[in-house]
């Protein structure tokens, strides 16, 4: 109770309330005056020291109430003052020289003190809504806080927070139910800085490798990285992580942040869609192989019968099969990259000349398309002859399958800083800017809005970006929808 008797008296402990009191104020300035009124008058008496001693009391009133309560504290002390002086020139009944001299002081004073009440009334309410407004902002980051810790314990992806000053870490529940144990304080590697539980395609990660430290220490954005992870119950887990810093208003990287994701299963799928596709294609090929031999035996044998019919169905077969063949091959070479089993055998060989050779294999079967080729000039090259071979066909055939029947198929050679550029030309059915990246990508077509359905499988250009990317070559296409679409592939010259 006496503590918040104090409370309410001490002004210091009012700032920040708004609620500015006109009551007490007027009850206290008023009682004040009334004990002056019978104290120093009937006990003192003495008039100099009287008014001394009023004004002082006037001065301590205004200060405190204009300290307490505001502008409107002050001016109500300096009201009741300037009443109780005008009270005391009219029941002293002061006339004539003394009543002038004593009106003209109290308008001096009172002017005054309206002064001191305003300036420390104005005071006193700038520091309330100085206080007040940075309790607001405290609250509303506060609650920003609390708002954004649900938000990341409720995500269902893996976040993992580092501050920058001492290095601890932070994170989520599905964090934790990834990594299989609590989150620790720190982030720890071994002394020679490799951890024993990152790693990438089964190397150990060194520490200042991981996706967050870099991001921490460069500044690096880090998008979609795979990395694996072995948990304390030695499951080996697979990962895709991000992470990114995040930095203060000076742009000085203050903390950095992670998302994983658990791609296990997914990994998993893949894997065995992996295998599936290698078992098919070899199961497949041994068949294909006979079927080939007999149908070989077939076409000799029918030769003599001289039966028309029975030669153009068994010429169909022939046709079918290769084309069967063509797609098991495919299908092989597809497993091969994905386990790292393409193999090359290199030698030196002109360029221009096995252009010709596809062409010649390959302008019979176009439809009415023209392939135009007329470099002469020799382009050496050191690459495997068969591989290369088999990108020109397959960049060929495309332009050929997606172009309209008779439009004409441009192939050129070019060098350009030590590179021989290989160009392939139509005017067929073109290629979006948003696919021409994807249909590299294993498996991708290109999604097809009229409904006109193209034969194949997706695998051709997949192959053959592996193909020229293990020369050391890059491969890339031009071109809009509608107008066709240049293909380009580059190879280091060899002199
Ligand atoms: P496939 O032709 O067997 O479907 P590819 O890997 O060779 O597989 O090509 C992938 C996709 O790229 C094709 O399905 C097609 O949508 C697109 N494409 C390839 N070449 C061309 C081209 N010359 N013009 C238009 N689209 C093409």
């Amino acid at each position: 109770m006496g503590k918040k008797i104090l409370t309410y008296l001490n002004p210091i402990a009012q700032l920040g309330h708004t609620e500015y009191s006109l009551s007490f104020p007027l009850l206290i300035n008023a009682t004040a005056y009334l004990l002056s009124e019978i104290y120093v008058y009937n006990i003192v008496g003495n008039e100099g020291l009287v008014g001394t001693y009023i004004i002082f009391v006037s001065v301590a009133l205004i200060i405190y109430f204009a300290f307490r309560d505001g502008i409107r504290g002050g001016l109500l002390s300096t009201a009741t003052a300037v009443t109780y002086y005008l009270y005391i020139l009219y029941s002293r009944e002061y006339t004539g020289m003394r009543l002038i001299s004593g009106l003209e002081t109290t308008a001096i004073l009172g002017f005054m003190f309206s002064l001191m009440a305003l300036t420390i009334g104005w005071l006193k309410q700038t520091i309330d809504q100085l206080i007040i407004r940075e309790k607001h902002a405290r609250y509303e980051a506060e609650e920003g806080k609390v708002q954004l810790q649900t938000i990341l314990q409720q995500l269902p992806v893996g976040v993992l927070l580092i501050n920058k000053k001492d290095g601890t870490l932070d994170g989520n529940k599905h964090m934790e139910k990834i990594i299989g144990s609590k989150i620790p304080k720190y982030l720890t590697a071994e002394n020679n800085g490799r951890p024993h539980f990152a790693f990438k395609n089964n190397i150990r990660m060194l520490s200042k490798e991981w996706p967050i430290v870099r991001a921490l220490s460069k500044g690096e954005v880090v998008a979609g990285e795979e990395i694996e992870f072995l948990r304390r119950d030695k499951r080996k887990i697979y990962l895709r992580v991000n992470a990114a810093p995040i930095k203060n208003n000076n742009k000085e990287i203050i903390a950095a942040v992670s998302t994983l994701y658990d791609i296990t299963q997914e990994k998993d799928l893949e894997r065995r869609k992996d295998d599936f596709i290698n078992m098919a294609s070899h199961e497949l090929k041994t068949p294909i192989t006979s079927m080939k031999l007999y149908i070989e035996m077939l076409l000799r044998w029918s030769k003599s019968t001289k039966n028309e019919r029975l030669l153009k169905m068994i010429h169909t077969i022939k046709n079918q099969t290769e084309r069967l063949q063509e797609l098991v091959n495919d299908l092989l070479d597809v497993s091969r990259i994905q386990t790292g089993k393409l193999y090359f055998n290199k030698s030196k060989f002109n360029l221009t000349d096995l252009i010709t050779e596809a062409i010649e294999l390959l302008q019979p079967t176009t439809r009415n398309q023209e392939i135009i080729f007329d470099t002469k000039r020799k382009f050496t090259v050191f690459a495997d002859r068969f591989r290369l071979y088999q990108v020109l066909t397959n960049l060929i055939t495309n332009a050929s399958k997606y172009s309209p029947e008779g439009s004409d198929i441009i192939l050129k050679v070019q060098t350009k800083d030590k590179k021989v550029i290989v160009s392939v030309k139509d005017f067929g059915i073109g290629i979006g800017k948003d696919q021409q990246k994807k249909i590299f990508d294993r498996l991708y077509q290109v999604p097809d809005i009229t409904e006109k359905t193209f034969p194949g499988l997706g695998m051709g250009l997949y192959i053959s970006r592996e193909i020229i990317k293990r020369h050391k070559g890059n491969i890339w296409v031009k071109g809009k929808v509608g107008s066709g679409s240049t293909f380009y592939f580059s190879l280091p010259t060899v002199q």
